[in-house]
């Protein structure tokens, strides 16, 4: 079947189809690459007694050679000249994103990521837990929406939520579309298929688009459960600069771009066309401090309306 990546004309945040190509700069994490391709970079030991001997002598050079100067598992990128997005030339297998993401932050997560990138260990128990201008993230978020909407006794749902326990705190019925079969928050409906959604007066999609093929397609599929004059709430990660991002757009600047579990790399300009090229209209968008030291990238909030 083919969908928007295949052409590999267009961009998957805002549908343009003008591109610049990045060539092989898109560096795969070793955990990366183990879950999405089953693969694992090696060296091995030489069968031949020589060159076996050369390979023990040379041992301790080789090791500060490849720390000095890596072998990575690079792959094409394109940057998005209407909105910076930047993405893989070719979309990544589905099946491999969904085993990826299978047990996502789960004890067996954790420990098969520690396994291949050991500096996640200190920071895994912290994912999530960030504050923001001092508040928790529930009280944050509730604040920043009750400052532009009115919410009050809204239909709510949180798309690819895990337990739903991110949605705003006002009084209205909650759901979560959540397809893993984790307990729902106190207070909030699971939904597990999605033949059962209905439409929503607020729906947010809270750190969800980082991680999926195609970001457009998706906001265009869960805006359809918006209802008229209903709010869609974006938050997505930052995990590199406008600046960086629009010098690779421009061509100033070569370097690598790491691809995690993150596989996109949003700015305010991207998370904007985003939305307008889902045909919603945009109330207000920010880019969000986070305090803790374990978070390092701040996030982008974005509020939007169904107007049509
Ligand atoms: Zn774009």
């Amino acid at each position: 079947m083919m969908n928007s990546g295949d052409l590999m004309n267009s961009c998957r945040n805002c549908g343009a189809s003008t591109l610049r190509e990045l060539g092989f700069i898109g560096n795969l994490a070793p955990f990366f690459l183990k879950r999405v391709y089953r693969i694992e970079l090696a060296t091995r030991i030489s069968s031949h007694p020589f060159k076996r001997f050369i390979q023990k002598l040379t041992a301790p050079i080789q090791s500060l050679v490849s720390r000095i100067q890596p072998a990575i598992a690079a792959i094409e990128m394109q940057s998005c000249l209407n909105c910076s997005f930047v993405q893989s030339k070719f979309p990544f297998p589905e099946e491999g994103l969904a085993r990826l993401y299978a047990d996502y932050r789960s004890d067996s997560y954790n420990k098969e990521r520690c396994h291949y990138e050991p500096y996640y260990a200190a920071i895994a128990n912290q994912i999530g837990q960030h504050t923001e201008r001092g508040l928790d993230r529930i009280t944050a978020l509730t604040k920043w929406l009750e400052s532009r909407v009115n919410l009050s006794e809204a239909s709510m749902l949180d798309y690819g939520g895990a337990n739903g326990q991110f949605l705003p705190n006002v009084p209205g019925e909650k759901y979560v579309f959540e397809i893993s079969d984790i307990e729902p928050y106190a207070g909030v409906i699971r939904i597990a298929d999605a033949s059962q959604l209905q439409t929503y007066s607020y729906i947010q999609l809270s750190h969800v688009l980082e991680h999926v093929n195609e970001p457009l397609i998706m906001v265009r599929q869960v805006a359809a459960f918006l209802a008229k004059d209903g709010y869609l709430l974006i938050e997505v990660p930052q995990d590199s600069s406008s600046d960086f991002l629009k010098r690779l757009q421009t061509g100033d600047l070569n370097c690598d771009v790491g691809v995690h579990e993150h596989i996109n790399n949003y700015c305010e300009l991207s998370v904007q066309k985003l939305i307008e090229a889902a045909g919603l209209q945009l109330i207000s968008i920010e880019a969000v401090p986070v305090e803790n030291p374990s978070a390092k990238q701040n996030f982008i909030r974005a509020l939007a309306k169904n107007w049509q």
